[in-house]
């Protein structure tokens, strides 16, 4: 992928946003698609760590709605043998990226979204508590779209305004807060060039 792609001004966040975000929880370019699979973050859980995941439904197929039925608990589970495996399972995440760089919102970054499972960060359990759980629509060994970098580039330092705690730091593949469970966002995703992206976006908006 040509890096002149990922790189390019991105609209500046503005402050406001930042405050927006911390009142609402919604992500202001996301489109809001409410799930009911998420529940409030125990009393004093600090947003603190930043989780990024893949999906595709079917596998290996992009752009169709079943995602968004899937985390709306409303996916047509005879539609596709692959659908059967997944009935009854109720997860979510709070945004989802798709391939051409839209955003959904599913789940408040103020509220618990059903994102990570069993999972470990740096010996604090239950990542779901203190997470914001981010799918690219994809797979483990899919390149990912200059789009997906640089909106999830303008997501993740949106959250790190709102959050400081979130740090460059605290941005984890779901495969390392669940190793031997979980694969994503796999090798596809380069986390080189993600934290070249992130730099680009944050001075961007910085104005620097
Ligand atoms: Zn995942």
């Amino acid at each position: 992928m040509p890096d002149s792609d990922v790189f390019s001004a991105s609209l500046p966040d503005s402050g406001a946003d930042r405050n927006a975000l911390r009142e609402t929880g919604r992500v202001p370019f996301a489109r809001w698609c409410p799930s009911p699979n998420f529940g409030p973050r125990p009393e004093g859980a600090a947003i603190s760590l930043l989780v990024v995941h893949n999906i595709s439904l079917p596998p290996g197929q992009f752009g169709g709605p079943e995602i968004e039925d899937f985390f709306c608990n409303c996916l047509d589970h005879s539609a596709h043998p692959y659908f059967e495996a997944i009935a009854g399972i109720q997860v979510s995440a709070h945004l989802l990226i798709r391939r051409d760089g839209n955003v959904v919102q599913f789940v408040s970054l103020l509220d618990r979204a059903w994102h990570a499972g069993r999972s470990c960060f740096e010996g604090q359990e239950e990542c779901n508590d203190f997470s914001i759980g981010i799918e690219l629509e994809g797979t483990d060994d899919t390149p990912y779209t200059p789009e997906q970098y640089r909106k999830l580039a303008q997501v993740a330092n949106l959250a790190m305004a709102a959050w400081p705690d979130i740090t460059d730091r605290r941005i984890a593949g779901h495969c390392d807060i669940a190793p031997g469970r979980k694969t994503d966002p796999g090798p596809a995703f380069d986390w080189e060039l993600f934290a070249a992206v992130l730099d680009d976006n944050r001075s961007a908006r910085k104005g620097v």
